[in-house]
């Protein structure tokens, strides 16, 4: 099941993407967090503005999660998941402008699947993690490179508005570790891997997280990007396509 969050009428809501016409959308009442109901009420897709399918407080990052990328930077294969922290002001919706900071020089784009949380996680084990997930959608861990050091923190260069966008649907039923993975820069394809090739795998990333920090519902995990990140320019279309959940587009303004 696709789910979506939408502004439409002066009113935010949720709403499913038809499973025969993936270009309806039919409203629910509630949300996919707490409950819900399917509504009568039917539109376009085409008709809505498409927000982020949820808040979060956090998003969590996997850093070096692709033995490909992290062959790519010269890291050694992590012992433990590599982990950073992005605001809630870095969340950015389908169709909107990433925003090239001043003080940045390079701006690169990184494809990620991420983990959507259904319900408050705080030290689970890793075969109960499938219980705390709702579903899994497309982010993009847009990095500010030059500003990322090889030794030491990489807030700065990852924490900057607008520089997690996410979306544009959460699909709920949907095998997370086997899943193509596409970054598209102006149609070019530039990063094509797999989900079979993370070295952490998403439920082992819930427990291990959640044995940190409590996950509250919404927090995303995004869980690393295979090897191929390159940067984009002013007005740059940059998508991120993963097999069975959809394509999230930005923009890039300079
Ligand atoms: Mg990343």
């Amino acid at each position: 099941m696709k789910f979506l969050r939408y502004y439409y009428n002066n009113e935010i809501s949720y709403g499913i993407l038809k499973k025969d016409c993936e270009n309806k959308i039919t409203k629910i009442e509630g949300s996919p967090f707490i409950g819900f109901k399917e509504s009568s009420e039917e539109l376009d897709f085409k008709d809505v503005k498409v927000l982020t399918p949820c808040n979060f407080t956090k998003a969590v990052c996997v850093g070096l999660n692709y033995r490909d990328h992290a062959k790519e930077f010269n890291h050694p294969i992590p012992e433990s998941p590599v982990l950073f922290i992005k605001p809630a002001t870095t969340a950015l919706g389908m169709y909107e402008n990433i925003l090239k900071p001043q003080m940045c020089k390079r701006l690169d784009y990184e494809a990620e699947l991420a983990i959507v949380i259904k319900s408050k996680a705080h030290d689970i084990e890793e075969e109960d993690a499938h219980k705390y997930i709702l579903g899994y959608t497309c982010a993009n861990d847009v990095t500010a490179r030059d500003l990322q050091p090889q030794k030491g923190q990489w807030t700065l260069a990852k924490s900057f508005d607008t520089f997690c966008p996410f979306g544009p649907f959460i699909e709920t039923k949907i095998d997370p570790t086997n899943l193509k993975i596409t970054s598209i820069l102006n149609e070019k394809v530039m990063q094509e891997s797999n989900t079979s090739n993370l070295i952490f795998n998403p439920f082992y990333l819930v427990s291990y997280i959640s044995k940190v920090m409590t996950l509250n519902p919404g927090d995303i995990i995004l869980t690393g990007t295979p090897s191929g990140v390159s940067h984009m320019k002013d007005l740059s279309t940059i998508s991120i396509k993963i097999e069975g959940i959809g394509t999230l587009t930005n923009t890039v303004k300079y």
